[in-house]
C-alpha cells in the first residue's frame, strides 16, 4: 500500500531530507488557501437543500467527489451576480499572499490542486493578488465550471482515475513530479487523501490531520500559510549558504537542506 511505502520514503522522525532536493509544491484550495470550503457556501446559500443528501453520500464513501459535485452544482439556482457575491465574501488565509510572494522569490514551483472550480479559484486569486502561473492558469488543476443563466454545469478535466476524484490530486502530481524532486503537499480535508500518499512532505490541518494521525502518515500540522513558510524558509536558507559561483547561472529553483 502507498502509505506502507510513503512510511519507508519519509519516516515519522526528523530525518533530513536529501540534501538539497529540488522543492515542488502542491497545495488544496477550500480550506487550505481560503478559510472557509467555497463549495460548500455556494451550496448553503444558493442551491436546493438535497444538496446535503448528496453530500452524505460522499462522506459515506458511495459516491466520488466528482459525482457528487455533478450532482450539486446542478442543484444551484442563482444570477451570476449572486454567485460572485458568495465568493466575494470568502476569507483567504491571511499569510497566502505573503507565502505565495515568497514560492515566487525563491522560483519554487507552486500549483493549485481543487475539486473546486476553476472560475471560483481564479477570482478568489486575483483577489490574492497572485500572478504569474497561477493568474494564467497554467499551474491551476481544478474542476470546470460553465455558467448558463441560473444554472451551473460542472465538468472535470482532471479527472482520470479509479478513485472517483472530481479532481485527481494524486495523478495531477505523479505526472508534474521530476525525478529527484521533493514534493510538498499541503491541505485540510478528505479529498486530499489520495494525494498525501504522493507526497514526500505532508503540512496537514483539520481533517486530513487526522486522517494522517489514524493512519501513521508522516505529516506536519500547520495552520495557516506562515507555518509553512517557516519550515520551509530553510530552502531558502539552504541555498543562500551555497558557495556563491561568479558568472554562474542562478539556480533554477530552490533546494533544501533539511525540514524538521
Ligand atoms: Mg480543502
Ligand atoms: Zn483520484
Amino acid at each position: 500500500m502507498a502509505t506502507e511505502r510513503q512510511r519507508e520514503r519519509f519516516p515519522y522522525s526528523t530525518t533530513p531530507l536529501r540534501p538539497y532536493s529540488t522543492l515542488i509544491i502542491f497545495s488544496d484550495f477550500d480550506g487550505t488557501i481560503t478559510q472557509q470550503d467555497v463549495t460548500d457556501r455556494i451550496l448553503e446559500e444558493l442551491a436546493h437543500p438535497l444538496w446535503r443528501e448528496v453530500e452524505d453520500e460522499w462522506v459515506r464513501g458511495l459516491i466520488g467527489s466528482r459525482e457528487c459535485l455533478e450532482r450539486q452544482m446542478a442543484l444551484v439556482d442563482a444570477s451570476p451576480e449572486e454567485l460572485n457575491e458568495v465568493i466575494d465574501a470568502i476569507p483567504l488565509d491571511p499569510a497566502f499572499a505573503s507565502f505565495y510572494q515568497f514560492v515566487e522569490r525563491e522560483k519554487i514551483p507552486f500549483y493549485v490542486v481543487s475539486d473546486g472550480f476553476d472560475y471560483v479559484v481564479s477570482r478568489i486569486l486575483k483577489r490574492a493578488g497572485v500572478g504569474g502561473e497561477l493568474e494564467n492558469g497554467r499551474h491551476l488543476y481544478a474542476s470546470h465550471l460553465e455558467i448558463s443563466g441560473r444554472r451551473l454545469a460542472a465538468s472535470f478535466p482532471h479527472s482520470d482515475c479509479e478513485h472517483g476524484c472530481a479532481t485527481c490530486k494524486a495523478t495531477v502530481i505523479k505526472r508534474l513530479r521530476r525525478e529527484r524532486s521533493r514534493v510538498v503537499f499541503i491541505g485540510d480535508g478528505f479529498s486530499d487523501r489520495f494525494a498525501v500518499e504522493e507526497a514526500d512532505v505532508v503540512f496537514a490541518k483539520k481533517q486530513l490531520l487526522g486522517y494522517c494521525r489514524r493512519r501513521n502518515i508522516a505529516c506536519r500540522a500547520f495552520e495557516t500559510f506562515a507555518d509553512v513558510q517557516a519550515k520551509l524558509g530553510s530552502a531558502a536558507a539552504g541555498r543562500g549558504k551555497k558557495p556563491s559561483r561568479q558568472g554562474a547561472k542562478a539556480p533554477r529553483a530552490a533546494t533544501v537542506s533539511r525540514i524538521e
